[in-house]
């Protein structure tokens, strides 16, 4: 048993078939697809996907940094609601992206802190989102008032040694997705130097689709080919980081996997 715990099914690229992709997924042996929402336009779909397949998706609320813009406390307002009404496993994504643009880059950081409030208050995992902001969001989580906020760096792209913060800090899971597969993506060290009890694999569909698939649409299906990236590069069986990875996720948002 797989989980995907990140990946945005909900988005318009799956509109033609949605129900086939998460047919594909199951068939796969991905039995759980973790959902992370974007914006306030998402919120519909996303809810949408929920009622349509209940006990494989779960859903995370958040307003995602790239998101955040001069209406940010208003849209942030909207997407507390939903949160706190609902019945999701974690607030996501969340976080900071100083690569597309950095105009916003104070209201990010206040953004990013409010929902990690948001996580501490309602006792959930934050889905964090770093781009050219690893230190900064790693700063950000070392602080006494968030160093015991359960999160997992989402498509982790940072070096050995953030990793070695990144794991300093107790409550902190690495995400790993498609990037792995590339010929200069995420480095061999860095996937050796995993505690895979503290990570989690992920797609991020529609993005970062994996080799051989790379340059099409990723979905969920595609786990096993990260888990065998991971397998082949840490000479472990595929089953131990099924196993690990598996039950990393189930610690991270407290399901019993
Ligand atoms: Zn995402």
């Amino acid at each position: 048993m797989w989980i995907d715990t990140h990946t945005h099914l909900f988005s318009e690229e799956f509109d033609a078939d949605r129900k086939d992709v998460v047919a594909r997924a199951l068939s796969a042996g991905v039995q759980h697809l973790v959902l992370p929402n974007i914006d306030v336009d998402s919120v519909p779909r996303l809810r949408q996907m929920l009622a349509d397949f209940p006990g494989v998706c779960l859903g995370a609320m958040g307003l995602h940094p790239c998101s955040v813009d001069g209406e940010w406390r208003v849209n942030l307002g909207k997407i507390e609601q939903e949160l706190r009404a609902g019945s999701y496993v974690a607030v996501g994504e969340i976080g900071l992206d100083f690569y597309w643009d950095t105009t916003w880059r104070n209201e990010q950081i206040e953004a990013f802190c409010y929902q990690l409030r948001l996580c501490s208050s309602l006792g959930l995992p934050a889905l964090i989102h770093a781009r050219n902001a690893t230190d900064e969001a790693l700063e950000i989580l070392e602080s006494l008032e968030f160093r015991h906020v359960r999160s997992v760096l989402h498509a982790f792209s940072g070096t050995l040694e953030q990793l070695a913060r990144a794991m300093a800090l107790p409550e902190v899971y690495i995400g790993i997705g498609g990037v792995c597969t590339f010929k200069n993506g995420l480095a061999p060290e860095i996937l050796r130097q995993l505690e895979l009890s503290r990570t989690v694999l992920e797609t991020d569909s529609p993005y970062l689709t994996p080799v051989p698939h790379r340059g099409k649409r990723n979905e969920s299906a595609y786990i096993p080919i990260i888990a065998r990236r991971l397998a082949e590069v840490r000479a472990e069986p595929l089953e131990f980081v099924e196993t690990m990875t598996t039950q990393a996720a189930g610690r991270l948002f407290g399901q019993s996997w």
